[in-house]
């Protein structure tokens, strides 16, 4: 299982650039839109001025077609010219847009003429008889089709500088079935835009009438000035001629939101960008917490995988869904063949299966298991079986619910070969103990028999030499007899005397005498080598080590191991005592009391006549030692504890006392003791002298 975490480069990158792409995808999405909305309401204003066009055309027609029908009127009954002239003169009032009507003959003689009342005549300017080849043209064709026809348009200039572009109608007037003269009706086109067209259709736009070709001839109003202008063309298609019709209109500034469509695409537009924004700033506190996350999750990583405690967790049915990188260590098994396997597991020894699966069962079964933990055994890949403390306690998750069991296993094979070592030197110093207590028993022994010994020998060799006087006396040296058999007995009992006294003597050289080779040692490195051991059975009685070690000591001179087994022994007395008898309580039971501290402190002693000395001290803050035991403390087997051989501190002196120095004890403060000797510093030895003859065995 390894976590990755993007750098900031790579994937960060990536992630920007798709971020950007979507932005773009996004704002040209929206853009569109709006140009769509836009150009849909371009089409609307389009299609209706269109249609405007159309009723604009067809309102024209219908004028003319109305006015058309006026003129008719005005010649269906004979009238006179004169009578003509007052109802003519009455429809040019109503028509505006009608310039002049003309009532000619058969032959296009002018039989009666009405000028409009709105305007000076028309044709003040120009000649009416140089346009008579326009009449002729539309009458002619009039009178072909026997119906009204329209001249194409012509300009005519006008009194006031400007001009006016005109059209005629001409329309033939029969009677009885026989053309009877001609109507010419003179229309202004710009006044047919102004008056045919219904108001409502040309306000606000421009209305033209243009001929085919787009050349202008007549403009009606004009829209006001914009960007845009939208135009819509129709026919106006007459008898004879044929205009079109422009109308063009304007849309003002564009706004910005022309219609409700555009509005509402351009709200949702800029919605979409703001959900856009907030998703992408919640996107960058998600990173954000991603980050955080994944450093405290590689954060833990790391620290399981430092860890020297094997991790396992289990789930409610036994499988394995995790282990650390420890364990796996320890067991020798790849962590992919561990997971998920249920019972019985790659690790178990074969032999113990069983009972491993009950406690198993025990434990699925929902049975509480000791907090403090339980031994076990454990198989590595390769068949060797390990000691191991293993403490489970139930796996919570998030919402409280118990998923599984997670175990810490301790590898204690170190542990147990400690101990196992502490016992055998244990079992060793008992051992040694006896000897030398031995060796003590046979020194005394024949410290004790000598005398008794040498007074045989001297009784022995006193009646040799009375029995010598006496035969002395009777006159025969060494006379055969009782008195010589008595003699050579004597001689024999003062023999045998002397040789059990050298026999005494070879014993105690024998006991007395030290095999082992003393050596300059650091006083530190005496400390070393015996606190695994002290730390051991400290941690067990829950008392501290402190160590006072003076740098300036020098190399003692000493039998190693003995002075080791003496510190040793002082340092167990000590914590002991601390423990106050022979069933300490475990350490967690004493953990309410003060802590207890138990100091080993070396230091130079106060040079004595004899050269330099290191002292050694071992200070506890035990129950101390009373007056009655104080008196006996040195006595080969006296003890106050159930278990104890009361051999240690007999033992302790003669080793230290064969060492030269000597090993006493005084109270602490403000309890406790202090049990110190004394060891001789080890002279630089000169050049080709063993280090050991630096100082005389005493
Ligand atoms: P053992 O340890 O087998 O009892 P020792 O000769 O080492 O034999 O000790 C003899 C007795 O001296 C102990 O039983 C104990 O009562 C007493 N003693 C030794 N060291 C201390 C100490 N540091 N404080 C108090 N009493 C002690």
């Amino acid at each position: 299982m390894r976590l990755n975490f993007p750098g900031p480069a790579g994937p960060a990158g990536r992630r920007g650039a798709l971020w950007l792409l979507l932005l773009a995808l996004v704002v040209a999405l929206l853009g569109l839109l709006v140009w769509l909305a836009g150009r849909y309401e371009s089409s609307l204003v389009q299609s209706r001025l269109e249609d405007n066009a159309t009723l604009a055309v067809t309102d024209i027609r219908s004028g003319l077609n109305r006015n058309l029908q006026a003129v008719q009127a005005l010649h269906v009954r004979e009238r006179s010219a004169l009578a003509w002239r007052v109802p003519a003169a009455q429809l040019l009032r109503e028509h505006r847009e009608i310039l002049r009507l003309e009532w000619r003959d058969e032959n296009l003689n002018m039989l009666g003429l009405v000028e409009t009342p709105y305007r000076t005549p028309v044709f003040e300017q120009l000649d009416r008889a140089s346009l008579q080849a326009d009449v002729v043209l539309s009458c002619n064709a009039a009178r072909r089709m026997s119906s009204a026809t329209y001249s194409s348009s012509y300009f005519l200039p006008q009194t006031d500088g400007l001009g006016l572009e005109v059209a005629d109608m001409c329309l033939p007037l029969t009677q009885a079935g026989r053309l009877a003269g001609y109507a010419v009706v003179t229309y202004s086109l710009q006044s047919l835009l102004s008056d045919l067209v219904s108001k409502t259709l040309s306000h606000g736009i421009g209305l033209s009438l243009t001929e085919a070709d787009g050349t202008r001839l007549a403009l009606y109003g004009a829209p006001a000035r914009a960007s845009r202008t939208f135009v819509a063309r129709q026919l106006l298609d007459l008898t004879g001629t044929t205009f079109v019709l422009r109308m063009e209109s304007r849309l003002g500034t564009p706004a910005l939101f022309p219609n409700i469509l555009t509005a509402l695409v351009t709200a949702m537009s800029l919605a979409l960008m703001a959900v856009l924004f907030l998703l992408g700033r919640d996107m960058r506190r998600r990173l954000q917490v991603e980050h955080d996350l994944g450093e405290a999750l590689a954060f833990r990583k790391a620290m399981e995988d430092s860890l020297l405690t094997g991790l396992r967790a289990r789930d409610l049915q036994g499988r394995i869904t995790y282990v650390n990188p420890a364990f796996c260590k320890m067991v020798g098994v790849e962590a992919q063949e561990l997971l998920n396997q249920s019972m019985p597991s790659a690790y178990w020894p074969p032999e113990l299966a069983g009972v491993y699966q009950r406690r198993q069962e025990m434990r699925l079964a929902g049975k509480q298991l000791p907090r403090e933990g339980h031994e076990s055994v454990f198989m590595r890949k390769d068949g060797t079986r390990f000691p191991v403390l293993i403490m489970e306690a139930p796996l919570i998750n998030a919402v409280g619910k118990h998923t599984g069991w997670m175990s810490a296993i301790l590898d204690v094979s170190e542990q147990r070969r400690t101990e196992e070592l502490s016992r055998a030197s244990q079992d060793r110093l008992q051992a040694s103990a006896r000897l030398a207590m031995v060796g003590e028993m046979a020194s005394l022994l024949s410290h004790e028999l000598n005398q008794p010994l040498a007074a045989i020998s001297s009784y022995a060799t006193g009646s040799l030499n009375l029995l010598r006087d006496e035969s002395a006396g009777s006159g025969a040296p060494d006379a055969p007899g009782l008195s010589g058999d008595l003699q050579l007995a004597m001689r024999r009992i003062a023999e045998q005397a002397e040789r059990a006294g050298k026999v005494i003597r070879s014993v105690h050289d024998f006991v007395r005498r030290s095999d082992r080779v003393r050596e300059a040692v650091e006083p530190h490195a005496l400390l070393e080598a015996i606190m695994p051991l002290v730390i051991l059975q400290a941690r067990k009685l829950g008392v501290r080590i402190s160590l006072e070690v003076d740098a300036a000591c020098p190399p003692v001179l000493c039998d190693r191991t003995m002075v080791e087994q003496v510190l040793l022994n002082l340092a167990r007395n000590g914590m002991q005592a601390m423990q106050g008898g022979d069933d300490p309580e475990p350490a967690a039971a004493s953990l309410a009391q003060p802590e207890k501290v138990l100091a080993l402190r070396i230091r130079p002693a106060l040079p004595g006549a004899h050269g330099a000395w290191v002292e050694f001290a071992v200070i506890d803050q035990g129950e101390g030692i009373s007056a009655e035991v104080a008196r006996q403390l040195f006595t080969p087997f006296f003890t106050t504890r159930k278990e104890g051989m009361g051999l240690g501190l007999s033992l302790c002196r003669t080793v230290i006392e064969q060492h030269g120095g000597c090993l006493g004890y005084e109270n602490g403060q403000p309890q406790g003791t202090i049990f110190s000797f004394t060891l001789p510093v080890a002279v630089a030895p000169a050049a080709g002298e063993p280090v050991n003859s630096a100082l005389a065995e005493s």
